[in-house]
């Protein structure tokens, strides 16, 4: 596969030659050397978007969503392929690759394929004499940066909204997991997209995305990972006043009312933070519990928890692969000892699993751990398959447990009680609540967070908002 950055249309080294590692997380083993970009490149990248934006602005939308839809095809006739570069990379085990992460993203992409040609602008009724529309134009040039936990998926949640609504790209993906991307930039080519159109830049953050994030040709910077980086783009971007889009971090609380469905709950809470080894954003990290169910639901949950296969990540019985690098195993551990430093007690995993196959790999066991709610490990983002658990007496304390975390992206309620779980949806601050389920995403419905999980939307018509600008014409007539 291409392994170089994708600029305008073509497969290009880095203008310094420059290179990064790209390491399978499941035995620390080199898989590639990918071309890192640095500032000159991304200048390069950023420029071609610009020529390319005049033409694919003006192109039909129908033509734009003939080319996403395209695209979408192209990546089902490539399913396997991708599923297994994806589980290379990020140690995705191959099941869910298959299942989940490719199939989402050609679903993803025509939906937006579907949504080009019907980005509709409105009539504004404003005083006699005059005739007031609303259109919707694009940005511009739009600079993508995507971290390493579902990088396949979030091409499509990025560029699906982009190129519907007519802007051209610069993406940068993590410098840890390039490979699905750049097989995504392979097809884009061969659907026949325009040059320029789309730009891959695979770079770090420092200096490819901080480039990126600073240019002044770059009208809008949309950015998926950490709070902290996050912050950094907010600075970055402020010389040309761009628009920022963040989905940042999450401290998602799973609460289990005493009336909910027992073995449903556990199913869905394990899922909630075990899926991906709890490297999501949404992920369900705060399980709150019922006192009065508490002991029974954590037996169980423990029980499930201890059950689940580690593995190879291309062992389709693997349900649970390493984490994406040694770095972040090692982040993942530290909060074990903090945990332990501050009181909680670890109720099951907490170290690296003794499987003597998985020694040269980043696992780590799934981890549960009993806490109160202002401790660091209730408080901040681990991102790892560790699940905090606290317990609650009322309504009023669940609430207020849910709400007391500078994050708001995701949350989940388990009652048969729908008015209660109605009332505490409304109230609880995050994006997205789910209720009896967890964690379910779908093109059409808006994605993100509030807080310090940043701002914007993505999917849905939010997200076509959020890549247009509306221009309001009068005239008089
Ligand atoms: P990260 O912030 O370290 O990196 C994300 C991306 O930003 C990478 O491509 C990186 O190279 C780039 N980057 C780093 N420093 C930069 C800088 N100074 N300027 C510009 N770009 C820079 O995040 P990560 O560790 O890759 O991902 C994990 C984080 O992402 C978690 O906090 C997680 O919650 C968050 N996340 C959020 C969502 C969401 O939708 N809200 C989804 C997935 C992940």
């Amino acid at each position: 596969m291409n392994t170089q950055l994708f600029i305008n249309g073509q497969f290009v080294p880095a203008k310094n030659g420059g290179t990064i590692d790209v390491l399978n997380p499941s035995n620390g083993e080199l898989i590639t050397k990918v071309a890192a970009a640095e500032a000159e490149d991304v200048d390069i990248a950023v420029a071609a978007a610009k020529r390319a934006f005049p033409s694919w602005a003006a192109t039909p939308a129908a033509e734009r969503g003939r080319l996403l839809l395209k695209l979408a095809d192209l990546i089902e006739e490539n399913l396997e392929e991708l599923a297994q570069l994806e589980s290379l990379d990020t140690g995705h085990p191959i099941r869910d690759s298959r299942r989940l992460d490719v199939p989402r993203t050609a679903v993803c992409f025509r939906y937006f394929g579907g949504i080009a040609d019907k980005i509709e602008g409105s009539v504004i009724p404003v005083e006699q004499g005059f005739l007031n529309y609303v259109v919707r134009e694009p940005i511009g040039v739009v600079g993508q940066i995507v971290p390493w936990n579902f990088p396949l998926m979030f091409t499509s949640w990025k560029l699906g909204p982009a190129l519907a609504a007519g802007n051209t790209v610069v993406m940068k993906p993590s410098e840890l997991t390039p490979l699905s991307t750049l097989k995504i930039a392979e097809l884009i080519k061969k659907a026949g997209f325009p040059d320029g159109v789309v730009n891959v830049v695979v770079g770090y953050g420092k200096t490819a995305g901080q480039r990126l994030a600073e240019h002044e040709d770059v009208g809008k910077i949309a950015f998926t990972g950490s709070t902290l980086t996050g912050q950094s783009i907010v600075h970055s971007s402020a010389g040309n006043l761009k628009r920022v889009q963040l989905e940042l971090g999450g401290k998602g609380a799973n609460i289990v009312f005493d009336d909910a469905n027992i073995d449903a709950a556990v199913n869905g809470a394990a899922w909630a933070i075990f899926h991906n080894q709890g490297q999501a954003c949404i992920a369900g990290s705060r399980l709150v519990l019922h006192e009065a169910i508490a002991d029974e639901f954590l037996e169980k949950f423990i029980k499930l928890a201890e059950s689940i296969r580690l593995g190879d990540p291309l062992n389709p019985d693997t349900e649970m692969g390493p984490l994406t690098s040694e770095a972040h195993r090692d982040k993942v551990l530290s909060y074990v000892d903090i945990a332990k430093e501050q009181g909680a007690k670890i109720l099951s995993g907490g170290k690296v699993p003794e499987d003597p196959q998985l020694r040269n790999g980043y696992y780590v066991l799934p981890t549960v751990v009993e806490a109160k709610p202002m401790d660091r490990v209730a408080q901040e983002e681990v991102f790892g398959p560790f699940v905090t658990v606290l317990r609650f007496k009322t309504d009023a304390e669940a609430l207020e447990i849910a709400n007391c975390t500078e994050y708001g992206l995701g949350s989940g309620l388990w009652t048969q009680n729908l008015q209660r779980a109605h009332l505490f949806a409304r109230q609880i601050r995050t994006g997205m609540c789910w209720i009896n389920s967890y964690k379910r995403v779908n093109p059409g419905s808006p994605f993100g967070g509030v807080g310090k999980s940043g701002y914007g939307r993505e999917m849905g018509f939010e997200a076509i908002h959020d890549y247009t600008e509306a221009k309001s014409i009068w005239v008089n007539v």
